[in-house]
């Protein structure tokens, strides 16, 4: 890394790379994130019922996925939108879980929350709406689980590593960075997905970092495109936002893919990621497709 890098973000030195760490991985149940393998997150914005969480989970762990997202506390524009369905949807992400084998992340909204969503979470997520919320980083990063920080809408990379900092700054290194979008002028997407970031911070830093497509495009017809931008920047994993049926989607279905326009962007990204030089989640997830294809 140029010396230039290290004076631009000399605020944050523990998150850069050094002689002495060079990449960190965080392991999440049985598979790693940083590592060799491409990693997929993948599930509805909001958990809504039991039937829409297990179907989708079950469809993604087949396509590929090694983790299930899905909103149980949910930050909207509006008080007056669905907020989440709390501990009930937690308890049906562990369910969810206890039937696929997926590792939950799902979004801690406040500090009294914490101990509770980290019982049933395996990843804490904080979303671009509390990326300064310094407090909320800190009782996350007392949790002990790793924690997913989203970009902020109006974040710059310098204010991401700064909260990245402040998480390891009180005894947590397990973080993973993510580029969601960001404001700009531009308004026919939701969000200006920023791949130059994701390129920054592969190259200056240690940290996973996994792209948001979903969020940043806020059409499920570009996500596919963004996707394979992600992999081609560098990114460690994709977070996607996945629905049985998007148009009946209680939050975000207009970037929600479905189960075959999950599939076909999982199968698209094969080439992409093995050009990137990591390896694929279970080949053995193409041999279930087949067999089931097959009878
Ligand atoms: C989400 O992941 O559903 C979400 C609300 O994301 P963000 O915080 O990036 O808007
Ligand atoms: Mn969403």
């Amino acid at each position: 890394m140029c010396e230039g890098w290290h004076e631009q973000f000399a605020e944050t030195p523990d998150v850069l790379k050094s002689a002495r760490l060079q990449q960190t991985i965080v392991q999440v149940m049985d598979f790693e994130i940083g590592g060799d393998e491409f990693v997929t997150m993948a599930g509805p914005c909001s958990v809504e019922t039991e039937s829409q969480l297990l179907a989708t989970a079950a469809h993604v762990r087949r396509a590929g996925a090694h983790i299930l997202r899905g909103g149980a506390f949910k930050p909207r524009s509006s008080p007056y939108a669905f907020q989440g369905l709390g501990l009930e949807g937690l308890k049906l992400l562990a369910r969810a879980r206890e039937e696929t084998g997926l590792a939950i992340v799902t979004e801690v909204m406040s500090e009294e929350d914490v101990p509770l969503v980290a019982e049933y979470a395996d990843i804490l997520q904080i979303g671009s709406r509390s990326m300064e919320n310094y407090s909320l980083l800190e009782a996350a990063a007392h949790s002990g689980r790793p924690v997913l920080l989203k970009r902020g809408m109006v974040a710059t990379i310098a204010d991401l590593l700064r909260s990245a900092q402040c998480i390891l700054d009180h005894g947590n290194p397990h973080v993973i960075l993510c580029e969601r979008g960001i404001r700009t002028f531009e308004t026919a997407m939701r969000n200006t997905f920023d791949a130059a970031a994701i390129a920054l911070l592969k190259q200056v830093s240690h940290l996973p970092v996994i792209a948001d497509p979903s969020h940043a495009a806020g059409h499920r017809d570009l996500v596919p495109a963004l996707a394979r931008i992600a992999v081609a920047a560098g990114a460690d994993g994709l977070l996607v936002e996945v629905h049985p049926h998007p148009d009946k989607a209680w939050s975000d279905g207009k970037q929600s893919l479905d189960f075959a326009g999950f599939d076909e962007m999982m199968d698209d990204l094969k080439p992409w990621i093995e050009l990137s030089g990591r390896k694929l989640y279970g080949s053995e997830t193409a041999c279930i497709r087949l067999m089931e294809a097959v009878g």
